[in-house]
Parts: structure tokens; C-alpha cells; sequence
């Protein structure tokens, strides 16, 4: 069975394939690039449901139909923020903005917010559809928004996220460690589940 990542983000790749390959599933794990790449897409979406599932789909025609496509969508919840950025996390500070830009907005809008008001979590939801099949996978990751950045690893808003599970950012933990209690890491095993069920 081939799975193709829609999906044409390194660092998420590289975590969705270790995980995949982690599992030792009867399947091969390929990157959209093996079928003329991830198309562009418009997330429109309100939820992160909608939006991994619209990825995966858009991808879908462009392999054969007895293959399954995987796609994510994830972002950062503060509470504080009544949610946001949320499915806007990629472009919290604009359509042309990068990752420094959208922690400097977001701790601007959490400047002077006590320790106890900063609580937030990494979401992420899987979208697998194939033949017959369209199912949505979501994890979570609950932690602080940091007052400042700490940590030079990972991407996005890593440096500002601490994790209940551990003293350190998501920039100052190892891979490794990420891949323990992070938000995709949830919503894989419960995709590994899934097709150690389907595929029995
Ligand atoms: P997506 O590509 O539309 O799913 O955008 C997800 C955005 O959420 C990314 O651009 C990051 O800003 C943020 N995000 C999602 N997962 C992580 C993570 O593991 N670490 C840091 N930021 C993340």
C-alpha cells in the first residue's frame, strides 16, 4: 500500500515519515514531489479538520486511486487569544509573513499577560483519504506561552511553546523528545492505530 504525504513542509515530513516508518507498517511512504508536488492550496477552512482534509483531497487526483493520501493541519492555541491563531497560525502576522514575525505578533498581543493566563496547546489533525475512506486523526499538546523565545531548534512557534511534560521549550528538546509528547505525535499514533487495523 502507498501512502503520499500532501504535504510540502520539511520539518512535518521528516516527523510524519520517521513516525510511519517507527510503526513498521506493510506500506511505502512517499512524498507528493514522486507525483508533480503539493499542489497549491487555500486553507478556508474554520477548523483544522476541514483544512487537512481539503489538502489531502486536492492532492488525490493526482496518484493512483487505490493509494492513500495524508495530509496535516496544525497550529497553536492560546487560550487568552480565544484560540487564535489557530488555523491562522501559519499567517497570524500576514500573508507574506515567516515564523519571527508571527512570535513577535503573538507576544505582543500576550505582553503583560500573567503565567496563569498563558496557557495554550499545539493541535494537529491527520486527514487520510483514499477509496471509501476519509478519516480524521487529532492530537494535542498542552503547554505555556513563554514571555520570550528560548531555543534555537524546531520551527514555527517552538521557541515561545513550553510543554506541561518538561522544563525545556519545544526548541531546546531533542527530535527525539518532541516526537514523545508533541501534538503530530498523538495524532499519528492514533493513525498508526487505525491502519495496524486496516492493514491486519
Ligand atoms: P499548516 O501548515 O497550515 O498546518 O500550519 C501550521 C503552522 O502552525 C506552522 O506554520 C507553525 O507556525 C505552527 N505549528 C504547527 N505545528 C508546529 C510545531 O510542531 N511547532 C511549532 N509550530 C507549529
Amino acid at each position: 500500500m502507498k501512502i503520499y504525504l500532501a504535504s510540502g513542509n520539511e520539518h512535518k515530513l521528516r516527523e510524519l515519515r520517521a513516525a510511519l516508518e517507527r510503526a513498521s507498517l506493510p506500506c511505502e511512504v512517499l512524498s507528493a514531489n514522486e507525483i508533480g508536488g503539493m499542489p497549491e492550496v487555500d486553507e478556508t477552512g474554520d477548523t483544522f479538520e476541514a483544512n487537512a482534509l481539503l489538502k489531502a483531497e486536492v492532492l488525490r487526483p493526482q496518484g493512483a486511486a487505490d493509494a492513500f493520501y495524508l495530509a496535516d493541519d496544525s497550529g497553536i492555541e492560546i487560550d487568552h487569544l480565544e484560540g487564535r491563531p489557530g488555523v491562522r497560525s501559519a499567517r497570524y502576522a500576514g500573508e507574506e509573513c515567516d515564523d519571527e514575525a508571527n512570535n513577535d505578533r503573538v507576544l505582543e498581543e500576550m505582553a503583560g499577560v500573567p503565567d496563569e493566563r498563558r496557557g495554550c496547546r499545539f493541535r494537529c489533525v491527520l486527514a487520510l483519504v483514499g477509496e471509501g475512506l476519509q478519516e480524521t486523526f487529532s492530537g494535542a499538546c498542552e503547554g505555556t506561552l513563554l514571555h520570550q523565545r528560548r531555543g534555537a531548534g524546531g520551527f514555527g512557534y517552538d521557541p515561545l511553546f513550553q510543554p506541561d511534560e518538561s522544563p525545556r521549550t519545544f526548541a531546546e528538546i531533542s527530535p527525539e523528545e518532541k516526537a514523545e509528547v508533541s501534538h503530530r505525535a498523538r495524532a499519528l499514533a492514533l493513525l498508526v492505530g487505525f491502519l495496524e487495523k486496516k492493514l491486519a
